[in-house]
């Protein structure tokens, strides 16, 4: 049986004594690193955050480097990681005010590491044949250049797959080309396939529970959650296993990518075969996971929908909801009427207007009739052009997208306040 190990740890301060506590019972990390091999370890470094504790601690990262090297004798460690397509490594890499108020280049720097930005490092083009979506993908060379890779992911919910942890940060192992491709309905099965790719599959997986994120996570919409736990394992998908069920999921197969990981034969996910060493398993007490519900869900916001998938579905929740928190909605509602927001193939367009926004590039698509009645895809190119005119009309906002970006919604609306307060001005 696979084992997945738990440790609780209070702080950030004894991060160094949890790290060892986890490692115990999997043989410690001699089992994993051999006297001079070296080392990657790869945090989550999606996008820093003054507020919400959206990256693995730089605190958890010096304790993990502390501990590699009290345990063995590794001939180099190299921390690497790319942020969220298009904001830079070096930036995040050196970002003042995260939560834990540490620089991550400096800080692990300081503990004899090397830092390499992914972002500006070499790629290289793989394919993969055993994938099922993810057929062909950039990796980064970095993988043949060091003997151990260690995944060391952040405990948080995600708006759209349900969690992000030992899995999802692996899609920071892609080049960003390949980032927002198929983060609709296709995101689970694409984020097990990068494990199935050549020099992929990382020998250990460290996660940073300590402090961790829930609610409307993975970053800005998010809350943060002193879950003091710390979990490892060398099987990625038992890693999330357990970290869901930790979470709230009491069937961990309730989310995709564990099920999917399982299935796929990449990692266990059945929670009854995985062995839990350490602590034994429980459910993290007041921790909350993302409520999907979009429509008659907020006042003054109707939603429209037609067929329509996760990939706009969560960056419209996580928008919408990540205005919500800033307080910024009250503010809107007092100048302006209802706002409508449309999504889907074939959903009905109400008279464009300033208070109508539409979503997703998907949404130029029709809904006909063919010879039996039965409705079907008009992707036709008179259909087509037809709905594109009502969509183009310079009065509509249209953020196109497949899948949108949440922060264009956010933009727009923090333009209209600015516009609202100029003119009182
Ligand atoms: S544009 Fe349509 S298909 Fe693309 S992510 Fe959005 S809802 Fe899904």
């Amino acid at each position: 049986m696979v084992k997945v190990s738990i440790a609780k740890c209070p702080n950030y301060e004894e991060a160094q004594a949890g790290i060892r506590a986890v490692m115990e019972p999997l043989g410690g990390f001699g089992a994993f690193i051999k006297d001079g091999q070296s080392v990657w370890l790869k945090p989550n470094m999606v996008r820093p955050l003054p507020t919400v504790p959206a990256l693995t601690d730089a605190r958890f990262m010096a304790a993990l480097i502390k501990e590699i090297k009290e345990q063995t004798d590794p001939s180099r460690i190299v921390v690497a990681d790319a942020p969220f397509r298009g904001y830079p490594g070096e930036k995040a890499f050196n970002f003042e005010g995260e939560y834990s108020g540490l620089k991550m280049k400096e800080t692990c720097e300081k503990e004899g590491a090397d830092v390499i930005y992914l972002d500006a490092y070499e790629w290289e083009k793989v394919e993969i044949p055993e994938a099922k979506v993810l057929k062909e993908v950039e990796f980064s060379k970095l993988r043949n250049e060091v003997d151990v890779i260690v995944n060391v992911p952040k405990l948080k919910t995600h708006v759209q797959p349900g969690i992000t942890v030992a899995i999802k940060n692996w899609h920071g192992f892609i080049s960003w080309k390949y980032r927002r491709l198929w983060h609709s309905d296709n995101l689970s099965q694409k984020l097990v396939d990068i494990f199935k790719g050549p020099g992929a599959m990382p020998n250990l997986n460290i996660v940073d529970g300590i402090i961790g994120v829930h609610e409307f996570g993975p970053s800005i919409a998010g809350l943060p959650f002193e879950s003091k736990t710390i979990i490892a394992s060398p099987d990625p998908i038992a890693t999330d296993a357990v970290s869901a069920y930790l979470m709230g999921w009491e069937d961990p197969f309730d989310v995709e990518m564990v099920r999917i990981g399982h299935y796929d034969g990449v990692g266990v996910g059945d929670i009854s075969q995985i062995e839990v060493v350490g602590e034994p398993l429980f459910h993290l007490e007041g921790w909350i996971r993302p409520n999907m519900k979009l429509i008659a869900e907020y006042p003054n916001i109707n939603v429209i929908v037609g067929s329509y998938c996760a990939g706009c579905k969560s960056r419209l929740k996580f928008a919408i909801e990540n205005i919500l928190k800033r307080g910024m909605w009250a503010k809107y509602f007092e100048e302006h009427a209802p706002l409508t927001l449309v999504c889907g193939v074939g959903a009905r367009l109400p008279e464009p207007s300033e208070d109508v926004m539409y979503l997703g590039d998907c949404i130029m698509f029709d809904t006909v009739w063919d010879e039996k009645g039965n409705p079907r895809l008009g992707w036709d190119e008179e259909t087509v052009d037809k709905r594109k005119k009502l969509l183009e009309d310079p009065k509509a906002i249209w953020l196109k997208g497949c899948p949108i970006w949440f922060t264009e919604v956010s933009d727009i609306i923090k333009d209209r306040l600015k516009k609202a307060e100029e003119a009182k001005a």
